[in-house]
């Protein structure tokens, strides 16, 4: 196995390579700071939001703000924490007034996002609303698909709905909370398959 401390060194190379890269340099100058993503290097399943909000800009960490809280709950629900995880977005600087990011925001950190995966290698992917869906499965609805894991081209995908849309609706919340549920299950059957 790749220890973690290697898996953290490439992680910390593509976060400098996005500063060498001026990724987004609009956005860049307007944001506090990167917001690059953390948990573990080693982790077997691998969280991605949209892009980070006010809190986020302001302490440079990944879903620190309601709905990170909502997150860590869910976490809770299924028996694990931030430790056991590793939680990124695709755009990594806060579009100014939590504006949706553009698709070639979108697209300028696509490259990085893949390369964060390529080190940690995740079992599964995450993805937490459209935006994310749509950046690996362009084609498919996340009202139709939440829920229900996607094999594609050598990657597992659970999307699911963003925790920020859960907050204030009650049905969306139990949704997610279910949908939450079937982590444990979908990994407990990839290491079954794995070891079959
Ligand atoms: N919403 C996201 O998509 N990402 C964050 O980091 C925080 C809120």
């Amino acid at each position: 196995m790749v220890k973690a401390t290697d898996k953290q060194v490439k992680l910390d190379k593509i976060r400098q390579q996005i500063t060498n890269d001026k990724v987004c340099p609009d956005l860049s100058t307007a944001a506090t700071q990167l917001v690059f993503g953390e948990g573990n290097p080693n982790a077997h399943i691998v969280f991605i939001g949209e892009a980070p909000g006010k809190h986020e800009d302001l302490q440079g960490r990944p879903f620190v703000g309601a709905a990170g809280k909502f997150l860590d709950e869910l976490l809770t629900s299924i028996k694990m924490d931030r430790s056991d995880v590793y939680i990124t977005n695709i755009v990594k600087y806060r579009p100014p007034n939590n504006r949706d990011p553009l698709p070639d925001e979108k697209a300028a950190f696509l490259p990085y996002l893949q390369a964060q995966l390529a080190v940690i290698q995740p079992e599964l992917v995450v993805t937490l609303g459209r935006h994310s869906l749509n950046c690996f499965l362009p084609d498919l609805q996340i009202s139709k698909v939440h829920g229900q894991p996607k094999r594609y081209k050598g990657n597992v995908y659970l999307p699911l709905f963003h925790p920020a849309a859960a907050l204030y609706n009650g049905a969306m919340r139990q949704t997610l909370m279910e949908d939450f549920s079937s982590i444990p299950i979908v990994i407990n059957k990839l290491h079954k398959t794995a070891k079959a």
